[in-house]
């Protein structure tokens, strides 16, 4: 399926579906994620969890290809994700259409929903795989409608954003995400502006996904319960470092840090 086995991409080139080494990023002088490490398997289930303003988003983010690394280097499935071979062999920072053929691999859930207003249902989710992937307009519609069926919003195919509610806009944009076939599914607080008698069948729903399918999935979230039951790792980060991981029985029954400790004290 893919052009360059992790030893052509580079002679150092990580197994870990996606390896954060040494990663920085700064805003200015504001250094938000301090030469970050942490890996993810393929077909791992990782929930990233620690205080509002820790850097979670950043680095959603990142892999995201919304933000650059200040930093260190982002490997996705073997390749580099911020940096691309030069002609010495070595890296270089990534071009655009680099970036451009890495982040198909990739898909994101926004906490905002981030639907296009102007378009429908259907149209929101085969924009991408025909404008990006080059699918014609009948396969996409058709994968559309499955998805669709997926996230119980059949009957919604011809409506528009604002017609629908936050719950049912949310379902919208995680087909959309799965429309991409993405090797990694991003998910930020995705329900976390929703209205509390919506959080669970969304919750439900992504319950579905990481149990039937063999997406890797990365998540940021404060429903503990939720990422106690999807999680094979949990990291709890703060102040740009991941302060401890383990599997969620370990984190949430017996953590070792003083830090997480306070933390799910404070959110459980
Ligand atoms: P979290 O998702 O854990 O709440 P974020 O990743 O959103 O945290 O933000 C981490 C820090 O980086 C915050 O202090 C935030 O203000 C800052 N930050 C995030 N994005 C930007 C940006 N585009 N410009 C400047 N500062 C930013
Ligand atoms: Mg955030």
């Amino acid at each position: 399926m893919h052009k360059t086995t992790p030893r052509d991409a580079a002679p150092d080139a990580p197994a870990d579906l996606v390896r954060f080494d040494h990663v920085v990023k700064r805003f200015g002088d504001h250094v938000v994620l301090d030469q970050l490490d942490f890996a993810v398997q393929r077909g791992e289930h990782v929930t990233l969890i620690g205080p509002s303003g820790s850097g979670k988003t950043t680095i959603l983010r990142l892999l995201m290809t919304l933000e650059r690394v200040s930093d260190g280097v982002i490997w996705v499935d073997g390749e580099p994700l911020s940096h691309m071979r030069g002609p010495d062999g070595g890296l270089k920072p990534a071009t655009e259409k680099h970036l451009r053929g890495i982040r198909k691999k990739i898909g994101m859930v926004f906490q905002q929903f981030n639907l296009f207003p102007n378009m429908t249902v259907l149209q929101n989710i085969t924009e991408a795989p025909i404008s990006v992937l080059g699918l014609g307009r009948e396969e996409a519609e058709q994968r559309a409608r499955e998805l669709l069926d997926l996230v119980g919003l059949s009957d919604k195919v011809g409506a528009h954003p604002s017609q629908l509610s936050g719950g049912q806009q949310q379902r919208v944009a995680i087909a959309r995400a799965l429309a991409m076939r993405p090797e990694i599914l991003l998910l930020d607080e995705v329900t976390s502006a929703l209205d509390p008698e919506l959080v669970a069948g969304v919750l439900d729903l992504l319950r579905e996904i990481a149990h039937s399918t063999d997406i890797t999935l990365l998540c940021v979230t404060h429903e503990m319960n939720f990422a106690r039951d999807i999680s094979d790792q949990v990291m709890m980060f703060d102040s740009g470092h991941v302060i401890e991981s383990g599997a969620p029985e370990k984190i949430f029954g017996d953590p070792e840090h003083e830090r997480t400790r306070e933390f799910l004290s404070a959110v459980l």
